[in-house]
């Protein structure tokens, strides 16, 4: 018997009558960046013509509703025929940079609220969603015939727009989700109950699609194999939903997974295992004949390739890992792997700003979503630039300026590079941040850098140097707040604890339970130590992106941490520290206090340097507490303001 070979990325596949030139595709993510009436923005269409440039086989475009009410986010919109030139122009620039693009078509259905869309939601049953908690309006049998005329219509206009396909989102608890699945559709007519009546909008929405758009038309089906909370949907029932869609009529079918409910599997943070789905996708390959996609947590091309090899899945779908580079298919076919950029899955960009209705960016690729405006120049008259700290923004900063041309020099007064980035990486589930401190670095080699370690910038230096610029980065530093015996020798701060500088005893307080001190906590737990945390806010960890801080909490519960909220260190002592707890005075035991409440940003040198050169302050040294800072500060601090 011939073995067939493995499929290889690089292969073409063609689905239904579209050839697709390899096996990578975009997976659809809100991006909020059209307008709020749902009509393309140069910024949008800028933001997706580079990745078709970037050498994407197929992009899927997020969220076109097919009704206003169907939104959950100023998603693009083609539920009206004046929304149609926009979008074309979106297509026709993607074509031209040489990738085929497809349409996600989608209703929300419960899952957005009223102060965005004006009126009351709609589901298959009046229960809400368990994380926005709005009640919606059960839709009559006429008004779900009229939805289902609505997603032919949008596909019908998708094609008009010249697209390839669209894809029916089917998947992460909207509207035709919650119609399939037990845990929110409660119905006893003909739409509820059985499977068989559980699926009949959805097959409906595709013949109707078949019906206006032909056979012709590339029609995708996105569907969540595992719905990951108690009563929903597994993969059991989703074969079979997948043979009754292959049977209506469409092309290809891709696998994810979630509802909002578990929103950490619908987009998978750091904590969770990389391309984890793939085993569900492998569930509905057996049943189908037709093309898979999966996706979730692959950031790695190398990843997708093993994937593909194993023939879990036919197309790899990556969504953050074309936000933090859009190249990633280019560079890795012409074997540049070293240059992808890679996602670290902290999900502050492109999540976090995401429910506050906010266009989205990536803490990594800070020209995310400024394609439109920062092309990168060369500067006219080359500068002598010097660099102060190689934290994140230090290493960015000198990778944009030596990338403009510049002649940089890059000053770290300690033995490592990344700063913080290096000391986060080290709890349990946070080693992505390493590979984005390596990518670093290897681009600043490449790009001639000079990196001077263990050499502390001063003015003398300055005066010693003369540079035209000095970028300050020099990061932000432990605040020591005034409480009795905060100088205490049993006293280390959580950067020396991560950084290795400091050893803990077997009993551990940690001061201060926001990101910094949760994750110092979970990493002394995991060597096995019994650890406190004492926080003055009633929660903690709260400045943590969401889906982290829900896996954190399961950490602390699994590693027997001891968190006390609403609670204040009012003594450090040699014992242990005395807090306020409620009216209480309460003596804990520990053999170490860690310090974490909270960072200062060190920015003092600016002011020795006045005078002598041009300084800008970027990063945790101008802000130590914003999170998106990185983004932030660079777009501001780029090339555009060094030539
Ligand atoms: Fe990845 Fe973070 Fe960028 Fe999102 S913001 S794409 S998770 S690196």
């Amino acid at each position: 018997m011939k073995s067939s070979k493995p499929v290889k990325a690089c292969s073409p596949i063609t689905v239904g009558n579209v050839e697709l030139k390899n096996r990578f595709v975009v997976a659809p993510m809100v991006t909020v960046y059209c307008d709020q009436d749902g009509m393309a923005t140069e910024r949008f269409i800028r933001y997706h013509e580079e990745k078709a440039k970037g050498g994407w086989g197929l992009i899927t475009v997020e969220d076109y509703a097919v009704d206003p009410i169907g939104r959950g986010f100023w998603t693009p919109g083609l539920w009206k025929d004046e929304q149609i030139p926009s979008h074309a122009e979106l297509v026709r620039r993607v074509h031209n940079a040489g990738a085929k693009i497809m349409a996600q078509i989608y209703h929300c259905g419960r899952q957005t609220v009223s102060a965005l869309v004006g009126e009351q939601p709609v589901s298959a049953s009046p229960l809400p969603c368990p994380i926005l908690g709005e009640v919606p309006r059960q839709l009559t049998v006429p008004e779900i015939k009229k939805i289902v005329s609505q997603f032919g219509d949008t596909a019908l206009r998708a094609k008009k727009a010249g697209f390839d396909g669209v894809q029916v989102h089917g998947a992460h608890g909207y509207l035709i989700a919650q119609f399939m699945s037990k845990y929110s559709n409660k119905r006893c007519d003909e739409y509820g109950g059985t499977l068989e009546n559980r699926i009949r909008f959805p097959l409906e929405i595709v013949a109707d699609i078949r019906k206006k758009c032909g056979p012709d038309f590339l029609v995708d089906f996105r569907i969540s194999g595992d719905e990951f909370v108690t009563g929903g949907r597994t993969i059991e029932e989703t074969r079979l939903i997948a043979m009754q869609l292959e049977k209506q009529g469409i092309d290809m079918i891709h696998v994810s997974a979630g509802t909002y409910e578990s929103t950490w599997s619908i987009i998978p943070p750091m904590n969770i295992t990389n391309g984890w789905i793939a085993d569900l996708a492998a569930e509905v390959k057996k049943v189908v004949s037709i093309p898979v996609t999966t996706v979730g947590r692959i950031n790695d091309p190398m990843l997708a390739e093993s994937i593909l090899a194993s023939g879990k899945a036919d197309l790899v779908a990556m969504g953050r890992a074309s936000l933090a580079d859009p190249e990633l298919p280019k560079k890795y076919f012409e074997g540049r792997y070293e240059d992808i950029r890679p996602c670290i899955g902290c999900q502050q960009g492109c999540l976090e700003v995401l429910f506050n209705n906010e266009p989205i960016r990536c803490l990594v690729n800070p020209t995310l979503g400024f394609e439109y405006q920062d092309e990168l120049k060369k500067a006219e008259k080359p500068k002598k630039v010097t660099v102060v700290g190689a934290g994140p923004a230090g290493l960015e900063a000198a990778r944009a300026a030596a990338l403009a041309g510049h002649e940089v020099t890059l000053y770290e007064k300690t033995d490592r590079l990344g700063g913080q980035f290096s000391t986060a990486a080290i709890p349990p589930v946070k080693g992505d941040l390493a590979a984005y401190v390596s990518w670093e670095v290897k681009q600043l080699e490449k790009l001639g850098v000079d990196i001077r370690m263990n050499t502390e910038y001063t003015a003398e230096l300055c005066d010693l140097e003369k540079p035209e610029k000095v970028i300050l980065a020099a990061g932000a530093e432990h605040k020591k707040p005034d409480i009795p015996g905060i100088n205490g020798s049993n006293l280390v701060t959580a950067t020396d604890v991560l950084w290795g500088r400091a050893s803990t005893g077997q009993k551990v307080v940690v001061a201060g339970g926001g990101m910094i001190g949760s994750e110092t906590a979970t990493y002394l737990a995991s060597l096995g130590k019994q650890v406190t945390i004492v926080e003055m806010l009633p929660q903690v960890a709260s400045d943590e992106e969401f889906t982290r801080r829900v896996l954190m909490l399961k950490m602390f519960e699994e590693k027997h941490i001891n968190v006390m909220t609403n609670t204040k260190i009012t003594m450090i002592t040699d014992t242990g520290v005395q807090v306020e707890t409620g009216p209480d005075t309460v003596e804990i035991d520990a053999d170490t206090v860690v310090l974490a409440l909270g960072m200062a940003p060190q920015n003092g040198l600016a002011e020795s340097l006045e005078g002598k050169t041009e300084v800008v302050v970027v990063g945790d040294a101008l802000d130590a507490n914003v999170h998106i800072k990185l983004s932030h500060v660079l777009i501001k601090s780029e090339p555009p303001v060094l030539t």
